[in-house]
């Protein structure tokens, strides 16, 4: 394949020749073997919210697989920020080895957005790619148009926790364009990364509110405890 001399692939945490994470750095990855609600973050049943946790705009659901920790974080840091684009095959791999049964049917896959200014500096929406990863792995469509990110915010990585919760600016900035796309649907809201899940959560309102059944939050990985 042509990426191989693209990126010639060696491992982003050792350097080792062969994988992007290789079996020996990998197996110091954690993995979630349980669930949680993504409205109370304790663990809960079959990635459902707790029935107590439910609010009518929250997420009805949440999927992670791996927590942001090394060498997991350098995966994500490497196709964010070092151009490593090809290695959201890493991030497609663990998803899909781990993807649960009890997982919802979605009728559609939508990442969360980038403003166009941001992906054209980028070059890529890497929660996109990886959306795109899943909507091929799931056989379901991937809507990379009906929710737009309208103006650019300071990053959550950046923000103190209480910040990111109450993080204005970017609640405003999720918009949907296509209400008729997502009335009635149940929805996979696709990141890279949550911490606190406020990002997850805000678009998830912008959904829920153009008429989706049911959203769940789909990451890679997730900063836990
Ligand atoms: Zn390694
Ligand atoms: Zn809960």
């Amino acid at each position: 394949m042509i990426l191989d001399y693209i990126f010639p692939k060696v491992c982003l945490s050792c350097g080792k020749w062969g994988e992007y994470l290789c079996a020996n750095c990998k197996s110091s990855a954690k993995y979630f073997d349980f669930s949680l609600c993504p409205m109370c973050d304790r663990p809960t049943k079959n990635g459902k919210t707790h029935d107590v946790c439910r609010l009518p705009l929250g997420l009805d659901g949440f999927l992670c697989f791996s927590q942001y920790a090394e060498p997991v974080s350098t995966v994500v840091h490497s196709i964010k920020y070092e151009g490593v684009f090809d290695a959201i095959r890493e991030q497609e791999k663990t998803i899909e080895e781990r993807w649960p049964a009890y997982a919802p049917a979605f009728d559609s896959i939508i990442a969360i957005p980038m403003t166009p200014r941001k992906k054209q500096s980028r070059g890529y929406n890497q929660a996109e790619l990886l959306a795109r990863k899943l909507a091929e792995f799931l056989r379901v469509p991937h809507d990379s148009s009906a929710l737009i990110k309208i103006r650019d915010t300071v990053p959550q990585m950046r923000l103190s926790k209480a910040e990111r919760v109450q993080n204005s600016a970017l609640k405003q900035s999720f918009v949907c364009i296509y209400p008729s796309r997502i009335r009635g649907k149940t929805i996979a809201l696709v990141d890279d990364v949550a911490t606190t899940r406020s990002t997850l959560l805000f678009a998830c309102h912008v959904l829920k509110k153009a008429g989706a059944q049911e959203v769940w939050g789909v990451v890679y990985a997730h900063a836990y405890g």
